[in-house]
């Protein structure tokens, strides 16, 4: 892949971990269960996709797709004035799109092509959550399918934009932690993923000890396996 493009998280070894940043032209899912910081990581890259390439942006505006009805503005604003950016310029350059269902939300993925090619320099494109509507409408085993196919449709989408326009996506996913998480291959011990094979990087997060978050890359083909440790501050994720 030619040119591409990287954005800090906010903490080195995270970055370290997933190869420099969060990759242009490629899909990364974050998974994990509830509070587990997703949101967070959305909300700071968010941010730092407008800093310059010499900060660990790309100087670019972002589609934030949300779902859950947990974009904050007053976070972007605290994660802004960490980094001395002007809130109201930051803001400004985060595109939100509420979807209120599936349909909705596959709809808003298909948006994103107008808006680039209307000339917005669109480098991120963030959905949180990407599966929480698909689960809800498409309940029952004999559903499954379905459920399937169109989350399947709706990542085809995102991966072209991110291939058409140099564009990173970022895509949350909440699943339930499992006692049996930590024995075998958490992989197998975590249910209800279903983007294995669409997304490029796929890092799973847990909760540690004193607040601190624990991340892990997933089956990735060219890094190797590791863990990063970082913890989420009012001025957003750290080291
Ligand atoms: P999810 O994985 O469900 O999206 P979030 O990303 O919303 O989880 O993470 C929520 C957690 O982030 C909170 O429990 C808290 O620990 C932390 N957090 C949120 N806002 C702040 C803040 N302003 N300062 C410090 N920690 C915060």
């Amino acid at each position: 892949r030619k040119d591409v493009g990287r954005i800090i998280t906010g903490s080195t070894g995270l970055d370290e971990l997933i190869g420099g940043g969060i990759e242009t032209q490629a899909i990364t899912e974050v998974f994990g269960e509830f509070g587990s910081g997703k949101s967070q990581i959305s909300h700071e890259i968010a941010v730092t996709i407008q800093l310059p390439p010499e900060k660990g942006g790309l100087c670019g505006e972002c589609v934030f797709i949300d779902t859950e009805n947990t974009f904050r503005p007053e976070r972007i604003k605290q994660i802004a004035e960490g980094f001395n950016l002007d809130v109201d310029e930051v803001l400004g350059k985060i595109h939100i799109a509420r979807a209120f269902n599936s349909s909705h939300q596959i709809l808003m993925a298909d948006k994103v092509n107008e808006l680039i090619q209307g000339g917005v320099n669109i480098r991120l494109v963030i959905v949180d959550s990407l599966t929480s509507h698909f689960r809800a409408e498409y309940v029952g085993r004999e559903s499954l399918a379905t459920r399937q196919q169109k989350l399947n449709q709706h990542l085809h989408t995102l991966q072209n934009i991110a291939n058409t326009y140099n564009v990173a996506v970022f895509v949350t996913n909440q699943v339930q932690a499992r006692p049996d998480a930590f024995f075998g291959s958490p992989t197998k011990a975590i249910g209800g993923h279903v983007l294995g094979h669409a997304a490029t990087y796929r890092i799973w997060l847990k909760k540690g000890l004193a607040g601190k978050r624990i991340a892990r890359l997933m089956d990735s083909p060219h890094l190797p396996e590791g863990e990063a440790v970082f913890k989420i501050t009012t001025e957003g994720i750290v080291d």
